[in-house]
């Protein structure tokens, strides 16, 4: 039994049921218990892997995408690169490295990292030590100051972002709780009924006994990079897996050391997150702000050059080195891998040229 779910097995009996949303958010991000801020959560010994640390490849190909963005915005100097959630600091350090090809963005460049856990803000420490440029840490987004040009990126977050589910009955959507019952942990869907504003205009007609999965926590970290961008220069790239269009049905999913288990079995010792909706996200986005995308991140990446960086890669590479290169690229970029599950949405001022890998 984890910590957690001691804990969980004290308070629920005492509280009342827990909100899955709630439920997620402790998994995950408990000060002392959650699942990303102890240990290793990410990597070979953590649940799961990401793109970053698949290839380098994923992290030069859009450092190339945010040195253009820059040019494209007039090379400030200085501009805020900031990254939310940058697990082990790896993609950072591939941008870092590629974008050292031009001095000048070097000498603009202000690193600002948002991570709430502090194992995985050490971990970036380390990582980034060995390069001349700025890095500044926050807890959240709220914290970075309103000023002067940013470009955001964030890989992997919105997933790990809290969800809600609500289930269709006779009488209007039953949200999804966690209850106690003979000593363990179970689901419960509340006997009231919850008003159906949060839920997509589109999926509030459905039959009984369909589930929605929507997020208040995504749209609100949305709204934020939003804020940013409205009152700053600048422009965000967001990638992650899940769908174009909010749809029906439930995707959380719980991993543990790259092995599936119950979502309620090990909090805290697992993984916890649920399919970005897209739609909803491009919801939030105001004018003069514009959403393009999502592009499947297969796409993007061929767009930006996979091919060629694989051939120069591969020509300084041994024979065994070569083919996990061609491999790696195969796991990032083709469709039944993470090629067309995972997604790019990019935001910028309107008027401005779509991004490289956004034209319509
Ligand atoms: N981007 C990295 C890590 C993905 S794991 C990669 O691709 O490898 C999710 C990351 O988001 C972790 O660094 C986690 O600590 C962070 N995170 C979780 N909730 C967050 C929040 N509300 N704001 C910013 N980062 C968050």
């Amino acid at each position: 039994m984890t910590a957690l779910t001691e804990q969980l097995l004290r308070l629920i009996p005492v509280n009342g049921p827990l909100r899955l949303d709630h439920y997620m958010a402790m998994a995950l991000m408990h000060p002392q218990h959650g699942y990303y801020m102890k240990g290793s959560p990410i990597g070979a010994e953590g649940a799961f892997t990401t793109a970053p640390e698949i290839s380098q490849m994923f992290g030069e190909l859009l450092g190339a995408w945010l040195h253009q963005q820059w040019q494209s915005l007039g090379c400030p100097s200085p501009v805020d690169i900031l990254e939310l959630g940058p697990g082990r600091g790896t993609f950072m350090a591939d941008v870092l490295r590629v974008t050292g090809l031009d001095p000048a963005f070097t000498r603009a460049a202000n690193v600002r990292l948002v991570e709430p856990s502090p194992s995985l803000r050490a971990m970036q420490q380390d990582r980034l030590r060995p390069f001349a440029v700025p890095v500044t840490w926050h807890s959240s987004l709220a914290s970075v100051p309103l000023e002067g040009p940013v470009l955001i990126f964030a890989n992997e977050v919105f997933d790990a972002l809290p969800v809600r589910h609500l289930k269709r009955g006779p009488k209007g959507w039953h949200e999804r709780y966690i209850d106690v019952e003979e000593g363990r942990l179970v689901w419960r869907f509340a006997a009231d009924v919850t008003p159906d504003v949060l839920i997509p205009a589109a999926l509030r007609q459905s039959a009984d006994g369909a589930i929605v999965e929507i997020s208040p926590a995504r749209a609100g970290l949305m709204a934020e990079i939003c804020g940013h961008l409205q009152t700053r220069d600048g422009a965000a790239l967001i990638i992650d897996y899940g769908y174009a269009q909010s749809q029906l049905g439930e995707t959380l999913q719980a991993l543990r050391r790259h092995q599936p288990v119950d979502p309620l079995q090990c909090p805290g010792e697992a993984d916890l997150t649920a399919h970005v909706d897209f739609e909803a996200l491009r919801a939030v986005v105001p004018s003069p702000l514009e959403a393009h995308g999502p592009v499947a991140q297969g796409d993007l990446l061929r767009t930006l050059g996979l091919a060629a960086r694989v051939t120069r890669l591969q020509a300084e590479a041994s024979a065994q080195q070569s083919a996990a290169i061609a491999q790696a690229a195969h796991r990032l970029a083709d469709e039944q891998a993470m090629g067309q599950l995972f997604k790019a949405l990019a935001i910028c001022h309107e008027g401005r040229p779509p991004p490289p890998g956004f034209a319509p």
